[in-house]
C-alpha cells in the first residue's frame, strides 16, 4: 500500500472567529494535542460537524516532551488508534527516524513497536490530515469556559454543557458535545529551579482560571494535582559520540499502520540512538542543588514512570543510570537526552550534563523544565469517557490523569466517537477489556481512578495474547466501520486481511503430515516423539525453529500464495491454543461485562448484604456495568453476587 504524503489542504483553518461558517456544532474539542487531534478526527469522520479549538494552530500535534512514538503498551495503543483510522500510527511512520521493535526477546504478543520521530514531520503530517478531513473546522482561539445549563426538574443533578465561550470574543459558539483535552494546562505551573511562572508548557500560557473554576465550583468535580517534567535539549554537535554505545535501529523497519507496507524513512536514511550512563558526579550535583530546586523540594517522588533525575538518584543512591541520546529530527541539531529530566536551575542543569563522559563539553539549548497541572478525577466519568454528571463533556487525555502521546491519543478517540454519538442521537459506545488495550485503559481510569500519572504497560491487560499488536485491525477495525469512524477504504483492507488470513489458516489445518513425513519433508524440526501420528500445519507452525516461509517451501502449491502473512500466520499459529483457552473465559466476562447497571440505582436500598462500604462505593463511582462493577477496590465477590441479583430481579 502506498505511504500516504502530508495532505496540503488550507481551506478549513481559522485564526479568526468571524471566519466561521457557523456559530453551532455537533462537536466541539478543546485542545490541539494528541487527544484532542484524534477525537477531533474522529467525530468528523463519525458524521459530527466539527470545531476544533486550540492556542496556537502551528503547535497542532506538538510533542511536548520525548520526540518518540509507541513501545510496550504504548504500541498496542498506537495499533489500536490506527485500527480505529486515527491519526498517530500513519502520522509516526511519516514522521519515523529510527524504528524498532522492543521486547523481541519474549513473545510477539507483548512486542512494543516504537519509533524515534522528527518533530517537525510528524506535527506538519497531523496538521496536513487535519486540513484535509471535511466537517472539521479548525479555529485558533483561547477557550475562556464552557457554557452550561443548569440541571432540569427532571434530571436532578445533571448538568448540561452547551458551547463554550472564547477569551475576548463576545459571542460563544454552542454544541452537543463538547470533547476537553487540555492536557497540562488546566491551572498549569512551570518551574525552574526557584523559578515558578503560570504555563501549560514552555512558552504556553496555562489554560484560563474560567474553566478550572468551572469544572470544581459549578460541576463540583473532584480535582487533583499532577506534576512531570523534560529534560533539557542539548546540541548535538557538542556530544562526544565516541564516548557513548551506538544503538542502531532495526534492519527493516516496521510501519506502525496497518495501511502502510514501508515507512517514509528508508532503511540507510535511519539515524542512530546513543546509549550512556550517570557517574558519581551526577548525584552530587543534584545534592549540591537540591534547595535550589522547588519542584523537588515539593514531592521527591516525581511520576513514577517518568522520573526525574533527581528523584532517582534521590530514591536509588549510588546507582548508574541509563541515559538515551535521541535525535530530534533528520536536520535538527538537537538531542534529546531521556532519562534527564530535570528541575534545577539552568546553571546547575549544565553542571551536572558535563558530569557525563559523552557530555563532558556538551552545551544546553534548552533548559529542563517541570510542569504541575490539575487533572479531573477519572472515576467521575463513564466508560464513554462523559463526565457522568454533566451531560454532554467529554474528557480525554493528560487531563484524566494519564501521561503520554499513545494513551492522550486512543482516549481522545474514543470521546470524539462518543461525542459524535451523543450529537448524532446514538447510544454510548464502550470498549471492553476483552477487546482492547484502549478498552483496558478506560477501564482502569473510569474504574480505579489514578492517584500519580497512568502509562499503559502490557501487565495491565488480562487478555495479553489475544489483545497483539498484530491483530488490531481484526479486533477493531469491523466495530470502528460499523460505527463510521472508519473508512470504507480501511475496512475493505482489514476484510480483505481477514479472509486471506483463514483462508490460509484453513488450509495450514487441512495440510496434515504424519511424525514420519515430518521428519524427512522438514529435518531441521525436532517434532517429538509423544506427538500423535499425525500433526497439522498450524501444530508444526508452532514449532520455535520452523517459519511459515520454510513450510510454504515444502508445500508451495498450498501455502505460497499467503506469503504475504508469514509473520501473522506463524504468531497465529503460536497463540491458537493459549487464545482457545481464553475464548470460554473472554465469552464469560462479556457476559459479565455487558449487564447494564441502571444509573439511577440506590445502592442504599439494596439488601442488606450488601456492606456499607460497597454501598458507599458503588454510589460514588455508579459503574455502568456489572463488570466495571467487579473491579472497583473494595467490592468484593460477594458484593457482585448481590449486585447480580437485584439486577436480575429487578429486570
Ligand atoms: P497536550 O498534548 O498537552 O495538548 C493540550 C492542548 O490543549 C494544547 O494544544 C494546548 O494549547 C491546548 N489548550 C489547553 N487549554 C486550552 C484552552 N483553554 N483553549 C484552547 N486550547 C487549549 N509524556 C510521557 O509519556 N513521558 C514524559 O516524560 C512526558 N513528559 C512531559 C513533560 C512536559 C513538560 C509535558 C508538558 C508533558 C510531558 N509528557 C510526557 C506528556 C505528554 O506530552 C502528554 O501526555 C500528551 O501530550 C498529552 O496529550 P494531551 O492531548 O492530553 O495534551
Amino acid at each position: 500500500m502506498k505511504l500516504q504524503p502530508v495532505r496540503t489542504i488550507h481551506s478549513l483553518v481559522s485564526r479568526c472567529i468571524s471566519h466561521l461558517s457557523r456559530q453551532c456544532y455537533d462537536v466541539i474539542v478543546v485542545g490541539g494535542g494528541h487527544a484532542g487531534t484524534e477525537a477531533a478526527a474522529a467525530a468528523a469522520r463519525m458524521g459530527a460537524e466539527t470545531l476544533l479549538v486550540t492556542q496556537k494552530i502551528h503547535t497542532i500535534g506538538a510533542l511536548s516532551c520525548n520526540p518518540s512514538l509507541g513501545g510496550v503498551g504504548k504500541g498496542h495503543l498506537v495499533r489500536e488508534v490506527d485500527a480505529l483510522d486515527g491519526l498517530c500510527g500513519r502520522a509516526g511512520d511519516w514522521a519515523g527516524i529510527n524504528f524498532s521493535i522492543l521486547n523481541r526477546s519474549k513473545g510477539p504478543a507483548v512486542w512494543g513497536p516504537r519509533a524515534q520521530l522528527d518533530r517537525q514531520r510528524y506535527r506538519e503530517f497531523i496538521q496536513g490530515e487535519l486540513r484535509s478531513i471535511s466537517r472539521l473546522t479548525v479555529l485558533e482561539g483561547s477557550v475562556e469556559d464552557l457554557l452550561v445549563a443548569e440541571p432540569s426538574p427532571d434530571e436532578p443533578g445533571s448538568h448540561r454543557v452547551t458551547g463554550i465561550s472564547l477569551e475576548n470574543v463576545l459571542n460563544p459558539i454552542t454544541a452537543s458535545s463538547v470533547v476537553l483535552t487540555t492536557g497540562t494546562f488546566l491551572s498549569g505551573s512551570i518551574f525552574v529551579g526557584q523559578t515558578t511562572s503560570p504555563g501549560g508548557r514552555i512558552g504556553d500560557a496555562p489554560s484560563s482560571a474560567g474553566l478550572s473554576h468551572t469544572l470544581k465550583e459549578r460541576l463540583g468535580l473532584r480535582v487533583g494535582r499532577l506534576r512531570t517534567g523534560t529534560p533539557p535539549r542539548i546540541v548535538k554537535e557538542s556530544v562526544d559520540f565516541a564516548l557513548a554505545e551506538l544503538h542502531p535501529p532495526d534492519r527493516r523497519p516496521t510501519p506502525f499502520s496497518f495501511m502502510n507496507t514501508h515507512t517514509r524513512c528508508k532503511v540507510e536514511e535511519q539515524v542512530p540512538c546513543y546509549l550512556t550512563y550517570t557517574t558519581p558526579g551526577v548525584e552530587r550535583v543534584v545534592q549540591e542543588s537540591l534547595h535550589l530546586n522547588c519542584h523537588i523540594q515539593q514531592d521527591t517522588k516525581g511520576p513514577r514512570y517518568c522520573p526525574s533525575i533527581e528523584s532517582r538518584v534521590l530514591r536509588f543512591p549510588g546507582r548508574s543510570h541509563q541515559v538515551w541520546l535521541e535525535p530530534e529530527g533528520v536536520t535538527s541539531d538537537l538531542l534529546y537526552p531521556q532519562g534527564l529530566s530535570m528541575t534545577m536551575p539552568p546553571e546547575m542543569q549544565l553542571r551536572l550534563i558535563r558530569e557525563i563522559p559523552a557530555l563532558h563539553r556538551a552545551e544546553i539549548h534548552s533548559p529542563g523544565y517541570g510542569v504541575q497541572y490539575d487533572y479531573v478525577c477519572p472515576t467521575q466519568l463513564s466508560s464513554a469517557l462523559q463526565v457522568k454528571t454533566t451531560q454532554g463533556l467529554f474528557l480525554a487525555g493528560q487531563i484524566n490523569g494519564t501521561t503520554g502521546y499513545e494513551e492522550a491519543a486512543a482516549q481522545g478517540l474514543w470521546a470524539g466517537v462518543n461525542a459524535a454519538c451523543r450529537a448524532l442521537s446514538t447510544p454510548p459506545v464502550s470498549l471492553s477489556r476483552t477487546e482492547s488495550y484502549i478498552g483496558v485503559l478506560i477501564d482502569d481510569l473510569v474504574c480505579r481512578g489514578v492517584t500519580e500519572p497512568y502509562r499503559m504497560f502490557t501487565s495491565r491487560a488480562e487478555f495479553r495474547t489475544a489483545l497483539r499488536p498484530d491483530n488490531a485491525d481484526l479486533r477493531l477495525t469491523p466495530k470502528g466501520y460499523e460505527l463510521g469512524c472508519v473508512s470504507p477504504s480501511r475496512y475493505q483492507e482489514a476484510m480483505r486481511v481477514q479472509r486471506s488470513l483463514q483462508d490460509a489458516m484453513a488450509a495450514l489445518q487441512a495440510l496434515t503430515l504424519s511424525t514420519a513425513r515430518c521428519r524427512e519433508k522438514l529435518p531441521d524440526v525436532r517434532v517429538s516423539e509423544s506427538k500423535n501420528a499425525a500433526l497439522t500445519g498450524m501444530e508444526l507452525l508452532q514449532y520455535k525453529e520452523l517459519s511459515f516461509e520454510t513450510l510454504a517451501s515444502v508445500f508451495p502449491e498450498r501455502l505460497s500464495s499467503y506469503l504475504e502473512f508469514s509473520q501473522r500466520l506463524k504468531i497465529e499459529a503460536v497463540y491458537k491454543p493459549h487464545c482457545d483457552i481464553n475464548k470460554k473465559e473472554i465469552e464469560r466476562i462479556q457476559k459479565e461485562e455487558n449487564m447494564f447497571l441502571p444509573q439511577d440505582i440506590d445502592y442504599f436500598s439494596l439488601p442488606a448484604s450488601l456492606s456499607q462500604e460497597a454501598r458507599e462505593i458503588l454510589d460514588r463511582v455508579r459503574p455502568t456495568t456489572l463488570g466495571a462493577a467487579t473491579r472497583l477496590e473494595g467490592i468484593t465477590p460477594a458484593a457482585v453476587v448481590s449486585l447480580y441479583n437485584y439486577v436480575q430481579f429487578a429486570e
